[in-house]
């Protein structure tokens, strides 16, 4: 084939497949023009995850009559005039592919007026051709409404995930700007539903609360702005009580603009290194302040990624600024805590384990009346009732915290909530396999808050929850009330739980999938906890509740119920042989 000069149309669909990737790309190249236009208030609509309509209104400039069109031709921006001014970008736009962009794969409707002109323009676009152009009375600022994203690009469109998946990607991406934006008013609907609304103040803080709620605002240190080599550092992060699964809570700007930068979120969980369980990851929302020359954004299309000339100091002050304000609030110095020993310690005392609902023992006396008496000693030849586990004797419990048991092979400790996770997980497991989990109601309901990215989630799953245990109702914006909970389940732990749950399910690869993690986390949930007293009795049943289970030997999470000192260790423990 001879080589050819692509067409305009073609070129602009390549331009579009790298800035537009899904419904949140639209918005946030929406959101980043109004915010370029200097609006202090920006409302976005989204419908169907915003597949079917992503509308974003501001009351900012607006775009002078005689511009509109050309808005929407390639590289057209009016905020970049040579190449010089690529090395001092103050503004979040400027490769002017946006709008050409978006109109090539959707049918687009802009409404505008400047400031200063005296009635405004409504124009409308599909797949890139405009269709129709009219003079419009409206206030000053801009409308971009965006239909049938993909309509022409069925290869993208197959890629999209669920709805919800996508409406919580936006919920992320418009929580992240008005972090940094808490001066503008920024409010998100889904679906005609009030997902977020910010109210302006200009307080990180506020913006915080109003998106994680009083109870998690509380646990967050502040970083007072914090200046070396140029570099200004300023934010809110978590206090080691408060950690997440994930990274996706550390959140970085850089002059103001949302960046993803692996690396630093690295060397931020290193600041808090001994400080929190392993495998734990903070809450950061951290502004970095440094002069435009000393950061390269026409790295990507998306803008997403940045690079730094002085990364090495950006890096150094950065976590130092992180380390400074946490040795503040916790006077043992950081650096000096030994490394695994007290990495393990901090990890058995604040791992989410130690959470565990403090729920009664089922004990039925009925079936403890058919096991081996407390002070029989056990026979080898001892039926084994599930044929996996041997039958155990009950001796005594240390540190309330594990069962000593006497098999027929020697010494069995149990870790008895581990062992009780692993009952009530296969449990749960029958009870969801058959008429759901079983559930009770709460006396006085539970209020719950969540982060706008999980009451999207919730919301669309509250019918799914049901078979959960869970009866929960939406009670206005992202509140919602608990009724029903499974049972066992102590009022307290109703929001950490179902936080957990939907934290796990945010993970999940593939959509929404609440299956085993849900039941994993309830199975941890509503087990007896570590560090309770358990009478003889509930020591026998819980033992003879793991025997019946049909892996016995490790609890949801992987770890052992148990381990075994055989009678042959023991002797060549006390050089009996
Ligand atoms: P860029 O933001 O990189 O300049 P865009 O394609 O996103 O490119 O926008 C093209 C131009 O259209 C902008 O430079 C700006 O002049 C104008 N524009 C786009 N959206 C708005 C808006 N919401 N308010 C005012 N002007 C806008
Ligand atoms: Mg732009």
């Amino acid at each position: 084939m001879p080589i050819r000069i692509l067409s305009p149309e073609v070129v602009v669909r390549i331009a579009a497949g790298e800035v537009i990737e899904r419904p949140a790309s639209v918005v946030k190249e929406l959101l980043e023009n109004a915010i370029d236009a200097g609006a202090s208030e920006i409302a976005i609509e989204i419908a169907q995850g915003g597949r079917r309509l992503v509308r974003v209104s501001d009351n900012g400039c607006g775009i002078p009559a005689n511009e509109v069109e050309l808005a929407f031709a390639r590289h057209a921006t009016s905020k970049l005039r040579s190449a010089e001014d690529l090395y001092r970008i103050q503004t979040l736009g400027f490769r002017g592919e946006a709008l050409a962009s978006i109109a090539a794969v959707s049918r687009v409707t802009l409404s505008t007026r400047a400031v200063g002109e005296e009635a405004g323009t409504l124009i409308r676009l599909e797949g890139g051709r405009i269709l129709h152009r009219e003079g419009q009375g409206r206030p000053p600022g801009t409308t971009v409404a965006v239909e049938n994203l993909f309509f022409n690009t069925p290869a993208r469109l197959k890629f999209l995930r669920s709805d919800t998946t996508e409406a919580g990607q936006v919920a992320r991406l418009v929580s992240s700007y008005a972090l940094i934006y808490a001066e503008k008013r920024l409010s998100l609907e889904s679906n005609g539903r009030l997902v977020l609304r910010t109210l302006g103040t200009g307080s990180l803080y506020d913006v915080l609360v109003t998106l994680y709620g009083l109870d998690i605002a509380e646990q967050l240190i502040e970083i007072p702005p914090f200046t070396e080599e140029g570099i200004t550092v300023s934010g809110q992060i978590s206090a080691p009580s408060l950690h997440r699964a994930n990274r996706r809570d550390i959140l970085l700007f850089v002059n103001r603009r949302w960046i993803q930068d692996t690396s630093l979120s690295y060397a931020i969980g290193e600041a808090y290194r001994t400080l929190l369980p392993q495998g734990r990851h903070p809450l950061v929302v951290l502004s970095l302040t440094l002069p435009p020359e000393d950061v390269d954004v026409n790295i990507h299309p998306t803008k997403q990624e940045v690079r730094f000339r002085r990364q090495r100091e950006v890096f150094t002050v950065v976590q130092r600024a992180v380390r400074t304000a946490l040795m503040r609030q916790y006077p043992v110095p950081v650096a000096q805590i030994p490394g695994p020993s007290a990495a393990s310690r901090l990890r058995a005392g604040q791992d989410w384990r130690a959470l565990f609902a403090q729920a009664p023992l089922p004990v039925n006396p009925e079936e403890v009346g058919h096991r081996v008496p407390l002070e029989a000693p056990l026979r080898a030849e001892e039926p084994q009732p599930s044929g996996r586990l041997p039958m155990l004797r009950v001796v005594g419990q240390i540190a309330q915290t594990y069962i000593v048991a006497e098999g027929p092979g020697g010494m069995y400790l149990i870790d008895q909530h581990a062992a009780h996770e692993r009952i009530r997980y296969e449990e749960l497991r029958a009870q969801r396999a058959g008429q759901g989990v079983a559930s009770q109601e709460l006396l006085d309901p539970v209020a719950i808050e969540l982060a706008p990215q999980q009451a999207v989630l919730l919301e669309a799953n509250l019918q799914a929850l049901l078979a959960y245990g869970f009866e929960i109702i939406p009670f206005g914006g992202n509140t919602f009330l608990v009724k029903r909970v499974p049972a066992g389940l102590a009022p307290g732990d109703v929001s950490t739980a179902l936080g957990e749950m939907l934290e796990a399910a945010l993970e999940g690869k593939e959509g929404f999938s609440w299956e085993d993690q849900a039941l994993i986390t309830l199975s941890c949930h509503t087990a007896v906890r570590a560090g309770k007293a358990l009478s003889p009795e509930e020591m026998r049943d819980l033992v003879r509740q793991l025997e019946r289970t049909a892996l016995p030997h490790t609890c949801p999470h992987g770890r052992p119920t148990l381990v075994h000192f055989s009678q042959a260790q023991l002797e060549r423990q006390f050089d009996r042989r």
